[in-house]
């Protein structure tokens, strides 16, 4: 027998027409929006940022983010104006896993620098994730108080461009406009997990691995190669009763760090313990980079790094530009699916569907000259 609810006269189970949500964005807002998103000459961004002008600086970021192909246009030039006035900086990477206190460090190390060192500090990252997490690191200015509200800093979260790469290449670009606008440190702090302290290494001066006492980090960082890459390993929260943990890690880590092979810039990297909650041992860490980067600064390996880190860059913006103009060709999109499942068929291999793929694409280019 028909079940009586589903009886078109049951008209409690009735579906009635909902009610048309209004948009969640106020359109008169959305209206100004629109109206605010001015652009400046290249000019005006420049002579903003020379003069150190931070809401310039700001703008100037936006640009160098945005995906429009008209911002990045007017954001190129500035940066290639900048580019005279930048390099002249210290730039640190501040790297660590979650919860290792990266941000508790950093507001406790920018505020003794900018206290007792002088200069402007610029505290950046590179965070990939940051489209999904809406942020994991420096999305929340408030998790660094004192500096964020420190007149001589500049925070700015990481960009949410999607690829690692992309993310990267706006960091760095945003350093050299940090750089024109006469902040003469940079942090940039990346979160510790996969690539992401790789890109992060190809964009500073020095590498500051945080790590974790007792918490089996300290083989992670082994395993993961990301100890050949630290040009100093600080472990944090050495206060209370895990002040003697913490020195135990870090007689740990020195006994590992003697069985790599010599970093290029002739330096072993050092150890400290600090606590950055409780202001403890900031200074000497500090004290830690100042001298690294004075000794590589008379070796030459200074300058060498950057040389070679400009010469990275270069090409991993060929494989981006490459990659971008590739993967959005009109004729590529509409072709890479069906080449997907007839690979999955097992009617050509990937090799074969690759070629196929960059011919077409190589074919319409040599076309597209002639
Ligand atoms: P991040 O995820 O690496 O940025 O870590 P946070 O800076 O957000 O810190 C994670 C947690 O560790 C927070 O609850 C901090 O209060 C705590 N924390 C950070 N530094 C220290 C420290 O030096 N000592 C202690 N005891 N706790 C700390």
């Amino acid at each position: 027998m028909e079940h009586p609810e589903n009886n078109a006269e049951y008209a409690g189970l009735q579906v009635n027409a909902g009610v048309e949500q209004p948009s969640t964005i106020n359109p008169y807002l959305a209206r100004m929006r629109k109206k605010r998103q001015v652009l400046f000459s290249v000019q005006e961004y420049v002579e903003g940022i020379l003069r150190g002008d931070v809401t310039r600086l700001s703008q100037a970021v936006t640009l160098v983010e945005s995906t429009l192909p008209e911002h990045q246009i007017v954001a190129q030039e500035v940066i290639e104006k900048c580019l005279p006035y930048s390099g002249n900086s210290v730039r640190v990477g501040i790297s660590g896993v979650p919860g290792a206190g990266k941000s508790t460090s950093i507001d406790a190390f920018g505020v003794h620098l900018l206290d007792n060192y002088g200069g402007k500090l610029a505290v950046l990252a590179i965070d990939p994730s940051s489209e999904k997490t809406k942020g994991s690191i420096l999305g929340d200015k408030t998790r660094m108080e004192k500096l964020s509200v420190h007149p001589k800093s500049f925070i700015r979260p990481s960009p949410t461009a999607g690829s690692l790469g992309g993310v990267a290449r706006k960091t760095r670009e945003t350093i050299i406009l940090c750089e024109a606008a006469g902040y003469n440190n940079i942090f940039v702090e990346t979160v510790g997990v996969g690539q992401s302290e790789t890109a992060c290494h190809s964009m500073v001066d020095f590498f500051l691995l945080i790590q974790l006492a007792g918490t089996g980090d300290e083989l992670q960082g082994i395993k993961r190669g990301i100890m050949e890459i630290a040009d100093g390993i600080v472990i944090n929260k050495a206060d209370g009763d895990n002040v003697d943990r913490a020195n135990l890690a870090a007689t740990q880590f020195r006994n590992a760090l003697h069985l790599f092979p010599m970093p290029d810039s002739g330096l072993i990297p050092e150890v400290k313990c600090y606590s950055g909650f409780y202001d403890i041992g900031i200074d000497e860490v500090l004290a830690m980079i100042f001298r690294h980067i004075d000794h590589v600064k008379k070796n030459g390996y200074f300058q060498h790094r950057r040389n070679e880190q400009s010469k990275y860059w270069m090409h991993e913006s060929i494989n981006e530009q490459l990659k971008s103009g590739f993967y959005n060709d009109t004729d590529i999109r509409q072709q890479i699916g069906s080449m997907e499942r007839e690979v999955l068929d097992g009617h050509i291999t990937s090799f074969v569907a690759a070629k196929k793929l960059l011919d077409t694409y190589y074919n319409k280019l040599k076309n597209a000259a002639t």
